[in-house]
């Protein structure tokens, strides 16, 4: 009964282009014989039929015209005509009023096949428009569904309206109907070592602040243990007005990136071990070399002295692996001592004056700077800042070291009037193996691993590294800690 309302209702077939003919047929022959049985029967008045056969039919002609079209409203009002030449024949009028009777019909079923015809065609028109609608939305949905990668799409208040299979598989879950940013995450996730909930996920972010979030990753649990790391980015969907009305989000699985480059870790962190030791032994043997050999021969000095001077340069190049690995694992212990920081810069900038006398340091503060920091950790960063100003001022030019007090920070800035880096470059220098490149930069050796270190190394201090350059002109590297009151 319900399916049979259902497809009565001209409103349920709106957008779906199926023309029946047999129910206009079949309803309106109905009516025909129900109203030949009425007038017959019931009424007993042949004459009554004129004008409730006008009123009825039409409405029938616009039903169907409504519901099945062109098709449905010609082939109702071809029925009506031929009913009414029915009606003309078997009520037997003659003369002036079959006359006019046969007109009427003809003007009548002109009318009706116009009108059948307009309204037809309008219905026909609005299926084509709302099914290239509802196909191009399909079409969206196929795509999203299909796509490579986990996709989220919510509505301004964080409800989840669409989650696509991909993300589904990668979480090994379902995304319940109805799902909100504001309620319990459904896997445990991490991000940064910190457990997080929806509220402040991605997408909570974008609708938030109205802007995207890019490549941020997380660590995931599956149900069935698995971890899993995913890198996702967001974005508000705005509306042109420019009201957020919504937002969306693709997840990536990065997990076996992950596993690639934690071997890779691992892998840097055997090979420097494994490297340390005969490089240590190396030195020795070159300084006792040094100490014993017994010749006046100047070339062969200078030889030995190359060879200890690389020697050192790899030495140095092992422990800065060594480092970097060490805080990819988290393993880079600290060791805080009190001590001034201006009697720490004054000892580094004398040693490395020493080994680059053609570069003059300036360092004259007499200020005092008590702090609480690992002493050798501080000056491998002073050491980093000033080797990188002496390698990058190929001119040669001052280098100058000041240290500031402001508030309750000491600030240390060394300034090199070298080659500069150009702005868009200036963030990105302190990431891991980052370097600059530019075809004339390429001459300079280094892995880029020192900046990375001195970050992380500031990081735990509660402290910060910066720079301020600008190209050809020179670089100010600032790095600010804490001053230890008394
Ligand atoms: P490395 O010097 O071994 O390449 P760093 O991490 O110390 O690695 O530096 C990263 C990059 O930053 C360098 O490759 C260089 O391009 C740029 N850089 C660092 N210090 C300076 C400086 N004082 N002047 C110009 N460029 C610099």
């Amino acid at each position: 009964m319900r399916s049979m309302l259902h497809e009565l209702n001209p409103i349920n077939r709106l957008g779906k282009r199926s023309y029946s003919f047999w129910a206009p047929f079949l309803v309106t022959t109905t009516f025909i014989i129900l109203s030949e049985f009425y007038v017959y029967v019931i009424a007993k008045d042949p004459m009554l039929v004129g004008v409730f056969a006008i009123f009825l039919f039409v409405a029938l002609i616009l039903y169907f015209s409504f519901r099945d079209g062109i098709r449905g409203g010609v082939v109702t009002s071809v029925l009506t005509v031929i009913y009414y030449l029915y009606i003309i024949y078997t009520r037997n009028y003659t003369g002036q009023q079959l006359i006019s009777g046969i007109e009427t019909t003809i003007i009548l079923g002109i009318l009706y096949l116009i009108l059948s015809s307009i309204i037809g065609w309008l219905k026909q028109t609005i299926d084509v428009l709302l099914e290239s609608e509802s196909n191009e939305r399909r079409r969206l949905q196929a795509i999203i569904e299909q796509l490579p990668v986990g996709v989220v799409i919510t509505n301004a208040q964080g409800r989840v309206i669409r989650a696509n299979k991909k993300l589904e598989q990668i979480m090994g879950i379902s995304i319940p109907e109805g799902f909100t940013i504001e309620d319990k995450q459904l896997l445990e996730t991490r991000h940064k070592g910190k457990s997080i909930t929806p509220s402040q996920g991605p997408l909570a972010q974008a609708l938030q602040t109205g802007k995207p979030v890019i490549g941020r990753e997380y660590m995931i649990t599956r149900k069935d243990g698995r971890q899993i790391y995913l890198q996702v980015s967001a974005a508000p969907i705005h509306n042109r007005e420019g009201k957020i009305i919504a937002a969306a989000s693709i997840s990536t699985d990065v997990t076996s990136q992950k596993e690639m480059e934690k071997r890779k870790d691992d892998f840097v962190n055997m090979a420097s071990h494994e490297l340390k030791t005969p490089i240590t032994s190396m030195k020795l043997y070159i300084e006792t070399l040094m100490n014993k050999i017994d010749t006046d021969d100047e070339k062969v000095m200078k030889i030995l002295s190359r060879i200890k001077y690389q020697t050192e340069n790899l030495q140095e190049l092992v422990s800065d692996l060594l480092d970097v690995s060490r805080l990819q694992t988290g393993k880079l212990t600290f060791n805080k001592e009190i001590f001034y920081l201006d009697d720490l810069i004054e000892e580094t900038v004398q040693g490395l004056q020493e080994s680059a006398p053609a570069q003059r340091i300036m360092y004259d503060s007499k200020r005092r700077v008590k702090v609480q920091a690992d002493r050798f950790r501080l000056y491998q960063v002073l050491t980093n800042l000033l080797t990188n100003a002496i390698k990058y001022s190929p001119e040669g030019g001052e280098i100058k070291i000041k240290l500031q007090k402001q508030a309750n920070r000491a600030i240390v800035s060394v300034q090199d009037y070298g080659i500069g880096i150009p702005r868009e470059q200036q963030k990105k220098i302190f990431d891991r193996l980052y370097q600059v490149t530019d075809q004339k930069e390429k001459t300079f050796p280094g892995l880029g691993m020192g900046l990375y270190i001195s970050k992380e190394i500031m990081k735990r201090h509660r402290g910060n590294i910066w720079v301020e350059s600008q190209k050809d002109r020179g670089s100010t590297f600032y790095f600010s800690l804490p001053i230890k009151q008394t």
